[in-house]
Order: C-alpha cells, then sequence, then structure tokens
C-alpha cells in the first residue's frame, strides 16, 4: 500500500509501521463505518415495494465524491442498481463484490426499536438490514473507498454492485444486470452474502463460506377423481387419493449424498462441535448404513437444517382441493417445495417421486417457477480466493473457515451459471441469537457494532490481498 507523501499517514487513516504495506489502523476508522451502515439502513427499501433507489443514489453520490467512477443501472427507475469500479493494470480478471439493498418486510409493532432507525443499544446496531444484507452493502462500499483513499496499485479491477430486489424480485437486480449488462459486472470472482463467523457464548467459534446452494424446484401433485354428492363416499375422492400421496412424500427421505462441500463441513464441524454433536457429524459420514441412519434421524429430529444438506429435500407446502363441504371435488392439488442438490438429475428424480407416490390418479409434474438456473461452476476450495478467506478468517476470527452449501437459492445462481466463482461470506452472528428472535428476516434485526467492523476488516483484507498488484 503507497501513501501520497502530501498527505500525513494519520489523515489517510493509516499505521504506518516498518513494514510495508501499512495497515489502515482500524480503530480510527470505526465512526466512519458506522456512519454509513446507519445511513444505509434507514433507507426504507422493504421489498416489496423496493424503492432501491434510494440506497442506489446514496451510494452514487459517495462514489463520486471518492472520485471512484460509478454508474446506475435501473429496469425500474425505483428498483436502480449501483455499478462502481476501481480500475487495475488488467493483468487478472476483475473481481466482484455485491450486496442486496433491499430487506423483507416488516411488522412494525413488533420491532422495540423503529426498523429503519438504526438505532444503537448495548453495542448492538438494531434495523431490518443489518445482517441481511446491507452488512455486505457496508462492507463493500468501505472496501471500495479504503481501495481508493489508499491508493491500492490493483492486479485486477475491483467492482462493487449494489443490486435491487434480491428478496424474491431478481428480475429488477442480478437477473437484469446479467441479462443485459454481463459486461458492466463480468468477473472472474465474486463475493456476496451467505456465509460468516459463527459465535457461540460470543466467541468466534468457525467461519462460514457459501460455495455451493441447492437448486430449488416446484413439483405439483394433482389428484383425479370422480366429483359427486359429499352423501355418497366415493373410492376415487381426490382429496383422499392427495392426501395419501403428500403423506407418502412428507414421510419420504431421499437418499444421503455428500459433495466435497458437505463433506468438508460435517468434518469440520465435527472438530469444533462439542463431542456429543460431533459424534452425529462423523456418524452421518460412516459407511454403516446403520449408523448413518442413526445420525440422520438425530439430525431431522434436532437440527433440521443439516438435514435438508444431505439430500435433495421434499416439502410438500401447498395443499388445495374441494369448495363446498357436500360436494365431492373432482381435483386436488399439492405442491411440493424441492431443493435439489446440485448434481441431482431433475428427471431421474421426478422419476423416483412419482414411485413414492405410487397412485394411477395422481398426476406428477415440475411446476413452471423454477427461476434460477443451476450452477455450472461451484466454487471450489483449492482456489485463490477460498485460500485468501481461510487466512483472513484465522487472522481476524482466529477460526477455521467451513465451506457450505446454502438450502436456500441466492443471487449468486444467476452468476455461478455464469461460470462466476462466488463465496457467499457476512458479518459474524451469535448462534444464539436466532432463537431469540434477533436474526434475519426476524422482527428484531441487529448486528454487534464491533462485528460490523471486523467484517469490514475481513472483506478489505481479503479483497485487497485478491486485487492487490503484485
Ligand atoms: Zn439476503
Amino acid at each position: 500500500m503507497r501513501v501520497g507523501p502530501a498527505v500525513s499517514a494519520f489523515a489517510l487513516g493509516l499505521a504506518l509501521n516498518a513494514q510495508t504495506p501499512a495497515q489502515p489502523d482500524w480503530k480510527a476508522l470505526e465512526p466512519e463505518m458506522m456512519q454509513q451502515f446507519q445511513a444505509i439502513l434507514r433507507f426504507d427499501t422493504r421489498n416489496p415495494p423496493g424503492n432501491e433507489h434510494l440506497v442506489a443514489d446514496y451510494l452514487k453520490g459517495v462514489f463520486d465524491k471518492a472520485g471512484i467512477p460509478a454508474q446506475i443501472y435501473a429496469l425500474d427507475a425505483n428498483r436502480s442498481n449501483v455499478v462502481a469500479r476501481l480500475t487495475g493494470n488488467g493483468k487478472k480478471r476483475p473481481i466482484l463484490i455485491m450486496g442486496h439493498s433491499d430487506v423483507v418486510t416488516v411488522d412494525e409493532s413488533k420491532w422495540k426499536f423503529p426498523p429503519f432507525g438504526a438505532t444503537r443499544d448495548g453495542g448492538w446496531v438494531y434495523a431490518r438490514g443489518t445482517v441481511d444484507d446491507k452488512d455486505n452493502l457496508t462492507a463493500g462500499l468501505m472496501t471500495m473507498l479504503f481501495l481508493k483513499r489508499f491508493n491500492v496499485p490493483l492486479d485486477r479491477d475491483v467492482i462493487f454492485l449494489s443490486e435491487a430486489g434480491e428478496e424474491g424480485a431478481s428480475n429488477f437486480g442480478i437477473g437484469f444486470m446479467v441479462n443485459q449488462h454481463y459486461p458492466a459486472i463480468d468477473a472472474e470472482y465474486c463475493l456476496a452474502e451467505g456465509g460468516g463467523a459463527i459465535r457461540i457464548g460470543g466467541v468466534a467459534k468457525y467461519t462460514t463460506v457459501e460455495t455451493l446452494e441447492k437448486i430449488p424446484r416446484g413439483i405439483e401433485l394433482v389428484a383425479h377423481g370422480i366429483s359427486g354428492h359429499g352423501s355418497i363416499p366415493l373410492k376415487s375422492n381426490a382429496i383422499v387419493h392427495l392426501a395419501g400421496a403428500v403423506a407418502r412424500v412428507g414421510q419420504w427421505r431421499p437418499e444421503i449424498r455428500f459433495n466435497e462441500t458437505t463433506g468438508s463441513y460435517f468434518r469440520g464441524l465435527a472438530q469444533v462441535a462439542s463431542p456429543d454433536v460431533a459424534r452425529h457429524y462423523r456418524d452421518v459420514l460412516s459407511t454403516d448404513p446403520k449408523v448413518r441412519a442413526a445420525a440422520d434421524d438425530w439430525l431431522l429430529e434436532n437440527e433440521p437444517l443439516h438435514s435438508s444438506m444431505l439430500r435433495t429435500s421434499v416439502s410438500p407446502n401447498i395443499f388445495t382441493g374441494g369448495y363446498r363441504s357436500n360436494v365431492i371435488p373432482s381435483e386436488a392439488k399439492a405442491t411440493l417445495d424441492v431443493r435439489a442438490l446440485p448434481d441431482e438429475d431433475p428427471v431421474k428424480f421426478l422419476e423416483q417421486v412419482k414411485k413414492i407416490v405410487n397412485d394411477p390418479a395422481v398426476d406428477v409434474h415440475f411446476t413452471a417457477q423454477n427461476v434460477r438456473p443451476a450452477s455450472a461452476f461451484d466454487a471450489r476450495l483449492d482456489s485463490e480466493p477460498y485460500q485468501v478467506l481461510e487466512a483472513a478468517a484465522k487472522r481476524i476470527y482466529d477460526t477455521v473457515t467451513l465451506p457450505t452449501m446454502s438450502t436456500g437459492a441466492t443471487d449468486m445462481a444467476q452468476l455461478r451459471a455464469r461460470g462466476v466463482q462466488c463465496f457467499g461470506i457476512g458479518a459474524a452472528i451469535d448462534m444464539e441469537d436466532g432463537p431469540k428472535g434477533f436474526g434475519m428476516h426476524s422482527d428484531q434485526e441487529r448486528l454487534l457494532e464491533s462485528e460490523l467492523y471486523r467484517f469490514v476488516r475481513y472483506n478489505y483484507e481479503v479483497v485487497s490481498d485478491l486485487a492487490r498488484a503484485r
């Protein structure tokens, strides 16, 4: 890192010591990080309707003032995206850092502090978006500002994207950018949401990086029968057939299959978990079917997220049929939420579901609403970014890094489908906070102030390690 001779290191927030490159004086930069975080949190970007232009316009102003070229991209004027770019010498392909500017809706009556107030209380910041995903947005912004301010020479462009519509309207955000403005964000690597250090009892135990995600696919079951008068029960009753089919599918647990990410994850978790819990993580990896089944049962009962990570999961979530108590309906319908392992063969899987349903009166097919593409390129664990992320977690959080497969879908899906290696990161959260009702999408979303600062440093060091000129 070079420091211009005209400006003192102190003014730049740099602490110079004998070794170069100099490290930013992180303590001195904290008020600025907090001010930006609060400014971003205070824009009401609940989606729907979104109004992400509030954040986009604000960020554009910050970049303009800092002398960083930035541009607004919008499919809908109220739902704009911002791309800012620091230009490198072109030796390597760009890195993209992104965060979504929309947040999920709020029930204001349930919030102790106003959801868009960014209130600081007891070392925490309270607001919708503190951990999903205005932490990533703020860290990305700070990284851009600091790289520019400290004149860090770059081997690759660093691109920042503030994207709209992640929470269920990605056609305005990542979909629009990938389909219509791909050259503006085309990169070798991408950092986005989906990971972070996990604290237990106030201490970071491990840091997750999302390297893979499941693919959402809906399956519809439609039972057909003969309609008639409710006073004369019929064997062909569509509701009875559908109920049987749904019950069979609901009881079914598709086979367990590990990939590089989930195998490393469970092995790593077994290293850091308490011995009584670690046993289950080891057992589920066992080749002994009995040992594995017992661990599988335990996970389904106690850690359903981990149970879902083992397999393509199926959850019946909609069940409709009938309209009057004295009419036997001729049709009844159920929708299954299927979250497929990335390597799942959809055609073969549908055949398996048909076998489980095992009823010619029930038609089984995929729904039309499979919105996210399947990943063509998963993030590799032997890649440079993963190693840089591992080293940063060791340095900053003093933890190991575990790769994770998200059971949900993120905006990385569209980029992975284009061949970008994407890594999901985030600020550290307390394992105990979610069950207490403070997690993402909850009625009291919050982040520790100290963890905002730590995450900005992690983000900055990762990006500068990957992009700095050598
Ligand atoms: Zn999110």
